[in-house]
């Protein structure tokens, strides 16, 4: 979501003259946008701003200003503790960025933007058009979350939920798709709970499925609570919406699950698991994982990894639980940090594992790809199959935009390696 808010910001400014530049010295004003997911993302900032002092030392100083989540949370506490920043902006009040660029440069004392103002916000942004000419490009379309799950920071950083018009959307995925999108992947903290006007985010899809020189459709990050099935259908009745599923589980074990406010429990998140795999065959999933959540017995643990090796989740996310300040949970009773290592790298270690046995099961299959960029060394093209697999193949011809079929040949943790298929022979595809 920051990458869009970036793009976002870009399309702003350009209304105060302001352009993109790639050499650091010659900006006139720095905008740092930052995550408050991971641990010492405060710490972060000042080390950034720092950098950014050490390069402007003897020069007149550009405009920094700080955006995003760490904004949000730190608020009044960065501008007092770095005087070189200009200004925090939290994520719900960037659109008026271009208002408080030139109040700084009036002189303003005004230096905390972190309102809640989501509906304006979109609002702005609706009369911007979207630059992104990436092959496959992000689109918000819900912001904040109402689920309050105890080790989470976002219904602090991002406020509540807030779903955008299917009007809205539509005509910026247009706008995408004019650029040259081929591929959306639909963002929000809660993606699934997308709700405007009684339609749900199954509608939404129904309606970008429509859309004419959009090949693929994705959508990001979707909570099992609110997994409807609606949405299970689309999957089997929409072509363009990819079988490949994001569905962050945190634990294996239900008493974890209720101690962190999840609000499910295993058992229906496996019927959702099942309902897709039944529905769609060649779906796939990837899941979230927290390692020695506060309580987290031996028992617990087990039942995470066990829940890791029934599903085959071909991409698993995992971190030991580390405090955010402000939840719920920074105020529980951590587990040793030896047994919490130790749990981390028995998990990863089985989780690889999984991954490699499924990438080297890939090699002489066939994937649909769609190629997005050039790789650096000539002649290559890196693209991703329907899996959201990264493929890199050979060729002549530019490949940037098309989709084509690989014969994968060879593979290393990450990434697949093929050959672009020619002709129409028929072609089974990896399930
Ligand atoms: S549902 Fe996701 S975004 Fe919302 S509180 Fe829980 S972890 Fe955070």
């Amino acid at each position: 979501m920051n990458e869009y808010d970036s793009n976002r910001i870009v399309d702003l400014t350009k209304k105060i003259n302001f352009n993109l530049t790639k050499n650091i010295e010659e900006a006139n004003c720095y905008i740092l946008n930052t995550c408050h997911i991971r641990e010492k993302a405060t710490d972060k900032v000042y080390h950034e701003v720092g950098r950014v002092k050490k390069i402007f030392r003897g020069r007149k100083k550009p405009i920094v200003l700080i955006t995003g989540c760490v904004a949000q949370a730190e608020g009044d506490v960065l501008v007092k503790k770095e005087k070189y920043i200009d200004a925090v902006i939290g994520p719900q009040s960037y659109h008026s960025i271009n208002n408080i660029i030139s109040s700084l440069e009036n002189k303003s004392k005004k230096k905390n933007f972190t309102e809640f103002e989501t509906i304006e916000k979109f609002d702005t942004l609706n009369t911007v058009k979207n630059s992104s000419n990436k092959i496959s490009s992000y689109l918000t379309i819900q912001e904040g979350c109402d689920k309050f799950c105890k080790f989470c920071v976002v219904p602090y950083t991002r406020g509540p939920e807030y779903s955008r018009s299917i009007s809205e959307i539509i005509s910026e995925a247009k706008q995408l798709v004019q650029n040259g999108s081929k591929e959306i992947i639909l963002l929000g903290q809660n993606v699934n709970a997308y709700e405007f006007e009684g339609k749900r985010l199954s509608d939404l899809l129904i309606s970008l499925n429509e859309i004419k020189g959009l090949r693929r459709i994705r959508y990001t990050t979707s909570h099992p609570k609110d997994f409807t099935d609606d949405l299970i259908l689309a999957h089997n009745n929409l072509r363009k919406l990819m079988p490949m599923l994001h569905l962050p589980v945190q634990s294996g074990s239900t008493k974890i699950l209720k101690d962190m406010n999840r609000n499910h429990t295993i058992e229906e998140y496996m019927e959702i698991i099942n309902k897709l795999k039944t529905i769609k065959r060649s779906m796939k999933f990837s899941s979230d994982f927290i390692i020695a959540y506060p309580g987290e017995t031996n028992e617990d643990f087990e039942k995470t990894v066990s829940l890791l090796k029934d599903i085959n989740f071909i991409n698993s996310y995992s971190f030991i639980f580390s405090p955010r300040p402000g939840t719920p949970a920074a105020n529980l009773k951590e587990i040793d940090n030896l047994t919490a290592k130790r749990r981390l790298l028995i998990f990863q270690k089985i989780a690889e594992k999984i991954k490699k046995n499924y990438k080297v099961g890939l090699i002489n299959s066939y994937s649909k790809v769609l190629f997005e960029n050039k790789v650096k060394d000539e002649f290559k093209y890196f693209g991703r199959d329907e899996h959201y697999n990264p493929v890199i193949v050979s060729s002549k011809s530019n490949l940037v935009g098309k989709i084509r079929t690989v014969k994968i040949k060879k593979c290393n943790q990450n990434t697949l390696f093929g050959d672009i298929i020619f002709g129409n022979k028929a072609i089974e595809y990896a399930a």
